[in-house]
C-alpha cells in the first residue's frame, strides 16, 4: 500500500521481537483524520506494545509508521510528542502537589518546565485557556484543588486535559476508564468524543459498552496479529473474534 494518502497515520509492516517473541507481527493500521479507532484483544495480543513504538519508547524491529506522511520510526520520543503525538499511560501520571489549574498550566507548550507554574507568565491567553480546558474536562468547578484530592476519574480527566493542552493530532488513550463509576465511564465517552474532531484518536480497552460507545471502528489484535477489523458490529459477530476474545 502507498503511504502518499490521505490517512493522518500509517502503520506498515510493523514487526518487534523480544528474544525472538513476536510481540507485533507485521502490523498494518491506517487511522484517518477525524477517526476513533478502538484496538481491543486479549491481554498479551501486543496493544500496549503498538502504542510503544509509536510513541518512540520502543524500537520496532521493522516496519515504518508514518504520520501526516512523514516516518516516527527512529525519532527520539520527545520529538514525536513536538511533532504532534500525545500518549495517555494507564495509571494518570499528574502532579499530586499542584492544583487543577497548576497542572494544566505547567503543560501549556510555553510553560514546559520542572519550574513552569513559578517562571511562567499568567497571561491572559493562558488563563482564558486553562479555564476553557478545565471546563472540557468537567473539572471547571475544582481550578483550585490539588490534583491528591482529585478522584481515580478525575485524575484521568485532568491528564486527558494536560494532554490535549499541547494540541497533539493523534491521542492514544491506554484503558481510559479503568476503575471508573459507571457514570465516570459516560462522561469519558462523551469527552473522548468531543476532543476527536481535526485529529485521531486510538483508544485501548476492554469494557466493551464503552467500545460500543465510542468506537468508529475497532482493530482485534491476537498474538501480535489483526484478527478483525471493522465496525463493532462487524467485529462482535465474528466467530473468530468470539473465539478468542469476546466468548471469555
Ligand atoms: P497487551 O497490551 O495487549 O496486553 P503488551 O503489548 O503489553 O500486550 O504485551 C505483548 C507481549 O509482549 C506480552 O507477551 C509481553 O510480555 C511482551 N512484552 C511487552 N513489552 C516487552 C518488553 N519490553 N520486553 C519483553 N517482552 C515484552
Ligand atoms: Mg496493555
Amino acid at each position: 500500500m502507498n503511504s502518499n494518502n490521505s490517512f493522518l497515520l500509517s502503520i506498515e509492516d510493523l514487526t518487534v521481537s523480544f528474544d525472538g517473541f513476536k510481540a507485533v507481527d507485521a502490523l498494518n493500521l491506517f487511522i484517518e483524520k477525524d477517526e476513533l479507532r478502538v484496538i481491543i484483544g486479549p491481554n498479551g495480543a501486543g496493544k500496549t506494545t503498538v502504542l510503544d513504538m509509536i510513541c518512540g519508547k520502543t524500537q520496532p524491529t521493522t516496519g515504518s509508521i508514518k504520520f501526516k506522511n512523514s516516518e516516527l520510526v527512529g525519532l527520539p520520543e520527545h520529538q514525536i510528542v513536538r511533532r504532534g503525538v500525545g500518549r495517555k499511560f494507564q495509571t494518570p501520571s499528574i502532579y499530586e502537589n499542584l492544583t487543577v489549574f497548576e497542572n494544566l498550566e505547567v503543560s501549556y507548550p510555553k510553560g514546559h518546565s520542572v519550574m513552569g507554574c513559578v517562571a511562567f507568565r499568567r497571561t491572559k491567553e493562558v488563563v482564558d485557556r486553562i479555564h476553557e480546558m478545565a471546563e472540557e474536562i468537567s473539572l471547571q468547578d475544582y481550578p483550585d484543588i490539588e490534583g491528591a484530592f482529585l478522584s481515580h476519574g478525575q485524575k484521568q480527566w485532568l491528564e486527558i486535559g494536560m494532554l490535549l493542552m499541547q494540541e497533539p493530532e493523534l491521542i492514544m488513550l491506554d484503558e481510559p476508564v479503568a476503575g471508573m463509576s459507571p457514570a465516570e465511564r459516560e462522561q469519558t465517552a462523551a469527552l473522548i468524543q468531543r476532543i476527536c474532531k481535526g485529529r485521531c484518536i486510538i483508544v485501548i480497552d476492554h469494557d466493551m459498552e464503552f467500545v460500543s460507545r465510542i468506537a468508529h471502528k475497532v482493530t482485534v489484535l491476537h498474538l501480535g496479529k489483526i484478527l478483525a477489523e471493522g465496525s463493532m458490529e462487524e467485529i462482535q459477530r465474528n466467530p473468530k473474534v468470539i473465539d478468542v476474545y469476546l466468548g471469555h
